[in-house]
This record gives structure tokens, sequence and C-alpha cells, in this order.
């Protein structure tokens, strides 16, 4: 078994999609179709012409809202509405995690991309009782996503969170960097088909991220057992 320098973390973070469940579940995928049809609806253009700007603002601010805020003046509030409309019954409970995340001494917390609701549905539908965290969503952050600095310092001030004592799960290595940089501990969680274009190559740069898994639920598994030996 591994063993994890994690027995002084008092602060649990979170990413939501692709992290708390698996990227296996599609959901992100139905997320990304109504991204597409909200942006052709909205800014009258075809859905390849849609695909076209969502992936664009996507790599270059972090987050399509926030490229449709600048240029289109899209409500946040409408937009994060209609894409998070989606029919989350296809994850799976698990019963499994919510018993370890129990039994992590801390606090726990989400830090989304997304909104609040689209967290609570997704916790809803994992079977997992959400007032076990605090959810840090977009509109917390000013509507200013990670990886930014800005919506990370929004973040680490808002709960008054010590990052020498504190770990981050997420997915996506690149917003692992400045959690790491600040003083997290990183976890990043992989999958063998992940559906976010920033994950497809192939090579990870481990500078930034001090494990990885497969498996949160494990690997939480493993910690536990850790701390209490
Ligand atoms: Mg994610």
């Amino acid at each position: 078994m591994v063993k994890y320098n994690l027995n002084n973390i008092d602060y649990w973070v979170f990413d939501l999609d692709n992290t708390l469940y698996p990227a296996a579940s599609n959901l992100f995928n139905k997320i990304d179709k109504k991204m597409k049809k909200f942006i052709s609806e909205t800014l009258d253009v075809s859905e390849i012409d849609a695909h076209k700007i969502q992936k664009k603002y996507y790599k270059k601010y972090g987050t399509t809202l926030f490229g449709l805020m600048k240029h289109h003046k899209v409500d946040p509030d409408k937009f994060l509405k209609y894409v998070h409309n989606i029919d989350a019954s296809s994850l799976t409970e698990n019963s499994k995690l919510e018993n370890e995340l129990k039994k992590l001494p801390g606090k726990l917390y989400i830090y989304t991309n997304g909104s609040k609701a689209h967290a609570i549905n997704v916790l809803k539908n994992l079977n997992i009782d959400y007032s076990l965290f605090n959810i840090f969503d977009i509109k917390d952050a000013n509507y200013i996503p990670k990886p930014s600095n800005k919506s990370l310092d929004k973040f680490i001030t808002k709960y008054e969170i010590n990052p020498n004592r504190s770990v981050f799960f997420e997915d996506i290595e690149i917003n692992l960097k400045n959690p790491k940089i600040v003083g997290f501990k990183t976890v990043l969680i992989k999958s063998t088909n992940h559906p976010d274009e920033k994950n497809k190559k192939k090579a990870i740069n481990m500078k930034y991220i001090d494990y990885t898994t497969y498996d949160l639920t494990k690997l939480l598994n493993n910690i536990n057992i850790y701390i209490n030996n």
C-alpha cells in the first residue's frame, strides 16, 4: 500500500466533475452538448460553429462561460441553469465513497467551475449527503475559473484555508499547479478514457502532483487506514 503523507490535513478539497464520480459515467458529455446548444441558440450560429466557439473559449479562458460573458455579455445564471439541466440519474449510488468521506478528519470542500445547483444534483444522484461539504462554485469565484490564481485566492480567503494543511483532489492536471505552489498536497484522479481535451495528452507532468489514483474511494480508504494507525 502507498503511504500517504496526509496525516496533518485539516482541509479536504474536491473538484466535482470527473472527480467525485467517474469520467466513464459520461455526465460531462451531456453538459458539453448542452453548452453547444446554448451557444447555437443564443448567438444564432450553426452547431458546428457553436462547438468551435465553445472549445475556443474553454481553451483560452478556462471555461466557455467566461468567454461568453466577456465577448457576448451572456447572463451567467441563465447559462449555468441551462447547461446543468441534465439527467444525472446515470450516476451510480456510492455509499462506499460517502463512508470514506465521513471518516476524514477535518472539513470537506467542493471547489468547482460549475454551479452549486449542479453539485447538489450530482451528490444527490450519488446518494452522498451534500451537507458534508462547503461548496465553492463558479459564482463564488466571481466567474473566474480554475486554474486562475484569482479563483484559488478567493476560495482560500472565503474559508480561511491553510494551504499547508490542505489536500486537493482534481482530474485536470493544470488545476493542481497553483494549489501545489501555495502549499497544498495534490492528488490527480486519472481515468482510462477521459472526456476532457485537456487530459488527452499521454504524459503527465508530475511536478505539481503528489499522488495519482484511478479510484478515489480506494485511495480515501487507504488514507483513512493510514491516518488511524
Ligand atoms: Mg473535474
